[in-house]
């Protein structure tokens, strides 16, 4: 599939609507954070420090199927940038004006060790980004937003490459890397799966929001696939990942124009692999909507059709920058 040309909005607002959680920073101990702690939900920080490579094993077509949860470091946001009372298309100028951020959140990334050869779900963040030039090939106007309103902390260590060697994973035993979308925290870790093949839905390569391409490798050549119709209930498009069809990319809009999340249905219960749905799983639970959103009203859409399809069918809500998803995910805590 030839690859896209990519866009980016012209004016320096819109971009700031779309940009990606993303920047360079040292760990930001604080009153703020402190005082973050007190709105979020109990037991984040302490889980905080627990977090690393976690693994948990799930029964699928009666073969065990082990998955790994990969933190490739932290990011910190605005705190409105990550909830917002009165989310709209305004908000991101709100964003600029907060002067507090939010304590470091993971960033997380997932391999599923599928009979059909191992899958990765999004890539994360690498080390480079702590560099202050980092963003510099995006131009001035993205560098000075990035710089102003995101924080984050990488080691090399963190990133996905030097985890997946850690796990003795080697690049021609996976199948695909599947991305949700093309912010930088879930494409930066790209770098590591040369000759690998990425899956990435057509609407979302042609259309991205806030995605930074001078940070890409020019060799980065995603399958663009199309979801398919009246496939699985509440959602109804899919696109499968696997022959089985027991691992399915599906349409969740609203943070990106096409995001997309990954959901696996085990013998047991179904996981969803959400990306940035929402920041974290008491957000969609009380129906806030995150601060920034490419389309406020598809991310109410996308929400209402998780909690929906969450009652028909046992579900594990894995958010990419929730503290809980790996400990939720291994202690089976369903939504
Ligand atoms: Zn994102």
């Amino acid at each position: 599939m030839q690859r896209q040309k990519f866009t980016r909005p012209e004016a320096s607002v819109p971009l700031m609507i779309e940009m990606p959680i993303n920047h360079f920073s040292k760990i930001h101990s604080s009153k703020e954070g402190f005082a973050q702690l007190e709105i979020e939900p109990k037991g984040i920080q302490k889980k905080m420090s627990r977090a690393s490579t976690q693994s948990t094993t799930v029964q699928c077509n009666g073969k065990s199927i082990k998955i790994h949860a990969i933190q490739t470091g932290t990011v910190a946001v605005k705190r409105s940038h990550r909830s917002h009372p009165t989310a709209h298309f305004l908000t991101p100028i709100k964003i600029s004006l907060d002067k507090h951020f939010t304590e470091f959140m993971p960033i997380w990334s997932w391999l599923i060790e599928h009979p059909e050869g191992n899958i990765v779900i999004d890539t994360g963040e690498n080390a480079k980004v702590m560099n202050p030039d980092y963003f510099k090939p995006a131009g001035k106007v993205i560098a000075n937003y990035s710089k102003k309103n995101f924080r984050f902390n990488i080691t090399k260590e963190n990133e996905i490459g030097f985890q997946l060697r850690h796990l003795n994973i080697k690049n021609d035993s996976i199948k695909n890397v599947v991305l949700t979308h093309l912010h930088i925290d879930h494409t930066d870790g790209i770098k590591d799966f040369k000759n690998v093949e990425f899956i990435v839905n057509e609407q979302e390569f042609k259309r991205p929001s806030g995605h930074i391409p001078e940070l890409v490798p020019n060799w980065f050549k995603p399958k663009t696939v199309q979801y398919k119709n009246d496939f699985i209930t509440v959602f109804n498009q899919a696109y499968p990942l696997t022959n089985r069809e027991d691992l399915l990319l599906i349409p969740t809009k609203g943070h990106t124009n096409n995001h997309a999340s990954v959901l696996f249905k085990t013998d047991d219960f179904d996981i969803l692999f959400a990306g940035d749905v929402c920041y974290h799983q008491e957000q969609l639970v009380n129906k806030k909507l995150a601060g920034i959103n490419a389309d406020y009203k598809e991310s109410r859409k996308t929400y209402e059709k998780i909690s929906k399809y969450a009652k028909q069918r046992q579900l594990i809500l894995l958010p990419s920058h929730d503290s809980n998803s790996a400990i939720r995910l291994k202690e089976r805590q369903f939504l």
